[in-house]
């Protein structure tokens, strides 16, 4: 039976995991799970309880940082923990999905431990030192799991070999179209939110720009009181800059147009934007799953830059003029919902390609595909 380590660091990555480990666990494959990163800090929701409660055994839990260390250090602790981790327990694979520094050391442990390495969703394109981060992972990885045509024929572009590349669309997609997902009232009860109408804030630091992230998130707040919305607002990841933006929040405590959390649980997450007025910030979920509902975007500033070029995404500056107006006018456009990673069939199309003895053979040695010297 072929042992297979999900890596996992945030919400974010778990909720594009999950499915893939579901359908794992439901074959024939032994999984484990080594979770770290943010999943492990109360500050930011302490989420690796959400994975506990999913009641999938075999979880390794690693503190891999302080809360808001530098991003080389938490490379430099994540490799140390999970080399000493897959030297006891021996994978065959390790599946890391993304761009953050724990997808990184998991590509580089693998790479020089001989172990198969899958990396979810490379070939994309963004705004921040993430760019650098998921391409590199793509380098050290052996197998390629992507969203869609564009980002295969990016990762063919630098190199890659075709056959190392499956195109299975965004695994998240699965469960946001899944027929599971709770009804809305249920989902407001438990985080006990009473508004009717509201949109969703996710706002991030972009560590290149750090400094300027406390007035940003300043700007980003007057605007959305300025607007008179009900708004769920939910903490930043642990990039460095994230206490400026929660420390910009703290004016927004006690007001009734506002409810706090730092971390929702994915499927619950997906109902709340299912049924949002607008989604606002610079998270991936509203250049990715926003538009899959036909939620408005109120993107700001550089993160996501040439991620989608998408209709219901009105980008904005670090303004809060710029942002409130994008906030007005989000009322009146009218979205289509789009489909550009995947039609929820990840798990299965996943699923077809590990369960090939191929799959298993595939060389450590990787090879350059050589566009300039095609052979
Ligand atoms: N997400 C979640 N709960 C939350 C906030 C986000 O499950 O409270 C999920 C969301 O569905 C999306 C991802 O996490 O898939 C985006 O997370 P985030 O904005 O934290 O990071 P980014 O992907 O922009 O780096």
């Amino acid at each position: 039976m072929k042992k297979i380590v999900f890596l996992t660091a945030t919400r974010a990555d778990f909720g594009k995991l999950k499915s893939l480990i579901e359908i794992s666990i439901d074959s024939d494959f032994e999984v484990h799970i080594f979770a770290t990163g943010m999943h492990m800090h109360k500050l930011y929701g302490g989420t690796v309880d959400e994975i506990v409660k999913q009641g999938y055994g075999n979880i390794y839990k690693y503190i891999n940082q302080s809360t808001e260390e530098s991003m080389d250090l938490t490379l430099s602790n994540t490799i140390q923990g999970l080399s000493g981790y897959v030297n006891e327990n021996e994978p065959d694979l390790i599946v890391i999905h993304g761009d953050r520094v724990e997808a990184l050391a998991g590509a580089i442990v693998g790479a020089l431990n001989n172990i198969l390495v899958a990396h979810i969703e490379g070939g994309e394109v963004s705004g921040t030192i993430d760019e650098l981060i998921r391409h590199s992972v793509s380098k050290l990885s052996h197998v390629h799991f992507v969203a869609n045509d564009l980002a295969r024929k990016r990762l063919i572009q630098m190199g890659e070999i075709e056959e190392s590349v499956f195109t299975i669309g965004s695994p998240d997609v699965d469960i946001m179209l899944s027929k599971k997902l709770l009804p809305l009232g249920q989902v407001k009860k438990y985080y006990q939110i009473e508004f009717t109408t509201y949109g969703i804030v996710l706002f991030h630091p972009v560590t290149t720009d750090k400094k300027n992230f406390g007035k940003y998130s300043s700007q980003l707040v007057d605007a959305l009181v300025k607007s008179k919305s009900n708004f769920i607002v939910i903490y930043p990841n642990n990039d460095m800059g994230s206490s400026d933006i929660r420390r910009a929040y703290s004016v927004l405590e006690g007001n009734d147009h506002f409810k706090i959390f730092p971390s929702v649980r994915f499927e619950y997450f997906l109902v709340l934007l299912k049924h949002a007025m607008c989604i606002v910030g610079n998270s991936s979920a509203g250049i990715r799953e926003a538009p899959y509902y036909g939620v408005p975007t109120i993107n700001i500033g550089s993160r996501q830059d040439k991620r989608s070029d998408n209709k219901s995404i009105l980008n904005t500056s670090y303004e809060t003029d710029s942002i409130l107006d994008a906030i007005n006018e989000s009322d009146r456009l009218i979205v289509q919902k789009v489909e550009h990673f995947g039609n929820g069939q990840s798990d299965k199309k996943f699923l077809e390609v590990i369960e090939t003895e191929d799959f298993w053979t595939t060389p450590k040695q990787k090879q350059f595909r050589d566009l300039a010297f095609p052979n």
